[in-house]
């Protein structure tokens, strides 16, 4: 409790996350906090909350209990449990018909960056080429999801997925441009307009006609969003806003005609009459006037895409073109982000394929003490390990975006994790590139280092990946926090609720024990991948052991504990991305895929790294006295730092 009450800045900035919002306070045994209920503590978290249905107040525990389990995977494996319906079988979600009109697509789409696209051109002048958006345009590429009745391509997520990658393969400033546009450009029109705003924007976005752009970040507002200073004034007739404020680092901000803008606005609590400030989500358009730009930014990558500071200036919005419910606009923002984050990691899969067909190349042309490159152990390993990634990210954006075609609506941690996972894989894969090709990986003529620039900001922007590292572990504690206040309130009346005793007392008693929880997946993965399910097993129970007992010794105050959190959610990720790929190789194994054993190798190899760097993560933090000294040192040298303005070390010859 005295954590709660004394938290620091940070604790407050989780909070915004919007994941203290949604403590138990059977487990916590705590008084409600006025923290915890802030207005704007919502993002993705509060949305998984908030779309579950109420239960009456007659349904049993057990029903509550089973309506307020996530279908996810990965919040399962906080609860130690193997919810395996939305990872086994591998899914496959595309119809005949579907399947075929991707097929007409990805080849026109692959020659246009083959032979009109040009990335090298496009960085040097840093903006896309007019043939290229011309080209892409003429495609339908602007509107690749939006439906074929308002003039788009009307693509699944599947689909999308396949055509980013594409995309994300050749250049990754067209792609920014392109993604900024749709992915969160215009996304919250696609997700929350209504029928009218649908219909007056969607078939010239679509055309390409107008460009979209998103726009959230200001100057004192990155991570925490919900600290926009940007204002929108109710006019008193009800017929518009007034907007002003200024928003930075626009992707396309110099370029759109449409934008959605977040900005605050008095919202009357209608019960109490307190007025609170609350976001809400505008349609903008340049057209309406007072809305300029600065000059695109210099930057170290995807200079091809504009990115540009956005100033609104008493510019008189409609009512009528609120997105989402006045008041709503935080829940929009993180819709609209955790919507497209595998297009993401679809994309730097694209990525990986391309540099590692350069990697590839070199090393089976570089002759070097004799002999041909790849025939060293090094080279070896490095191509080994870039092509596991490689399979691991493919294989989890294709697992989202199928989640998500077939109408799951728990996939924020699985979308989180594709995004942290596929930015950092794509950075490694992209680097090592470099390494293998040696001084000529460091040239500009190869275009390696050009990749290498483009990725750095993806393990930046769209929510950083170390606060989305905070919202997979949250996120998941959540769901395990509310599983441990049902236990709670059953031990309280042990015989109308014996079944969830049995059950989940039984559960943990017998992990507590060392015994085992009796999980296995035996039967979802091929048998020929036993020892790698067996891997990831063993990893789960003693991860789950690990968040009950950080749970236990923490409650509430595990907001503030990141050196564990993230540690969690490394372990998430390791899990996750293990279970997603025996689930593609068992696919593999089963249908007899022609590369089906060498699925199995790159399964396997990830399943016996991943799984041992999640025993020794969790051992650790079970049970390492040194661990809490570790924590303690980066406390205190980081203190040191910052007091002294950088190292704190004199040089060792004394000057
Ligand atoms: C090229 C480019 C394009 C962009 N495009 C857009 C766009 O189209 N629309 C838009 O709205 N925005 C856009 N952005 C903004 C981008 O989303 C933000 O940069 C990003 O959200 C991070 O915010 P920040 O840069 O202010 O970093 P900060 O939030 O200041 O974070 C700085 C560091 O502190 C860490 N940190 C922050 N809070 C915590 C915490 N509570 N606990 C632990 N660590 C923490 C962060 O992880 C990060 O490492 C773009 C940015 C760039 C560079």
């Amino acid at each position: 409790m005295q954590a709660v009450r004394t938290a620091p800045v940070v604790g407050r900035q989780l909070r915004r996350l919007g994941v203290g919002s949604s403590w138990p306070r059977a487990l916590l045994g705590q008084p409600p906090l006025g923290l915890a209920r802030r207005p704007y503590a919502s993002g993705a978290t509060q949305a998984v909350l908030e779309k579950s249905d109420p239960l009456s107040p007659e349904a049993s525990t057990q029903e509550k209990q089973a309506k307020a389990e996530s279908k996810s995977f990965a919040a399962g494996m906080f609860r130690g449990q193997l919810t395996t319906d939305q990872v086994f079988p591998y899914p496959s979600v595309l119809n005949e018909e579907q399947t075929q009109f991707l097929k007409e697509l990805v080849g026109p789409v692959s020659r246009f960056f083959e032979e009109v696209n040009d990335p090298a051109k496009n960085d040097m002048m840093e903006k896309v080429e007019e043939t290229t958006l011309q080209g892409l345009k003429e495609l339908g590429a602007f509107g690749l999801q939006v439906p074929s009745e308002l003039g788009g391509v009307g693509l699944c997520n599947t689909q999308y997925a396949r055509l980013v990658e594409i995309v994300g393969t050749h250049d990754l400033g067209v792609g920014i441009t392109l993604g900024a546009h749709q992915s969160i450009g215009f996304k919250g029109i696609l997700l929350f307009g209504t029928k009218a705003q649908k219909e007056k924007y969607l078939p010239k976005l679509a055309s390409g006609e107008t460009i979209a752009a998103f726009c959230l970040t200001e100057p004192s507002s990155g991570s925490d969003a919900a600290s926009i200073r940007s204002s929108a004034v109710p006019s008193p007739c009800g017929k518009y806003y007034t907007l002003n404020g200024s928003k930075i680092w626009i992707s396309n901000g110099g370029l759109a005609d449409i934008f959605t803008v977040f900005a605050k606005t008095p919202v009357t609590d209608a019960a109490t009459g307190a007025v609170k400030e609350k976001i809400t989500a505008f349609v903008v358009e340049r057209s309406f006037g007072g809305v300029t730009h600065g000059p695109p930014e210099k930057k170290m990558g995807i200079k091809a895409s504009n990115t540009a500071e956005v100033y609104f200036d008493g510019v008189r919005v409609p009512a009528e073109n609120v997105l989402g419910e006045v008041g709503g606009g935080f829940k929009v923002a993180m819709h609209i982000l955790n919507n497209g984050r595998f297009g993401m990691a679809a994309a730097l899969a694209g990525t990986m394929k391309g540099i590692i067909a350069k990697a590839v190349d070199h090393a089976t042309n570089r002759t070097q003490f004799g002999d041909k490159i790849h025939n060293f152990g090094l080279i070896q390993e490095k191509l080994a390990r870039m092509a596991i990634l490689h399979y691991v990210t493919e294989s989890m954006a294709y697992m989202v975006s199928a989640n998500m075609d077939q109408g799951s609506t728990d996939f924020q941690i699985e979308a989180a994790i594709s995004k942290i996972f596929g930015s950092e894989a794509a950075w490694k894969v992209t680097d090592e590139c470099i390494q293998i090709m040696g001084g000529m990986g460091f040239m500009k003529e190869p275009g390696v280092e050009r990749v290498l620039r483009d990725l750095r900001i993806f393990r930046i922007f769209e929510g950083t990946n170390d606060i989305l590292r905070l919202f997979v572990a949250l996120q998941g504690c959540v769901d395990k926090g509310k599983e441990l206040s049902g236990l709670g309130n059953a031990l309280k009346n042990p015989f109308g609720n014996a079944g969830l005793l049995l059950g989940e007392a039984g559960k943990q008693l017998r992990r507590r024990a060392g015994l085992g929880s009796g999980l296995s997946l035996n039967g979802v993965i091929h048998r020929e991948l036993s020892r790698s399910g067996e891997l990831v097993v063993q990893a789960l129970e003693q991860f789950a052991a690990v968040v009950e007992a950080k749970l236990i010794k923490h409650k509430k105050g595990i907001v503030n504990e990141q050196f564990v959190l993230q540690r969690l959610a490394d372990g998430a990720i390791d899990l996750y991305t293990m279970v997603v790929v025996l689930s593609r190789a068992s696919r593999s194994l089963s249908e007899g895929h022609p590369t089906a054993q060498h699925e199995k190798m790159l399964c396997d190899s990830w399943c016996i790294e991943a799984a041992a760097r999640v025993r020794e993560t969790m051992t650790a933090l079970q049970s390492d006295p040194q661990q809490q000294e570790l924590f303690r040192n980066f406390k205190s040298i980081s203190t040191a730092l910052v007091e002294r303005g950088g190292v704190v070390t004199s040089n060792p010859l004394g000057f």
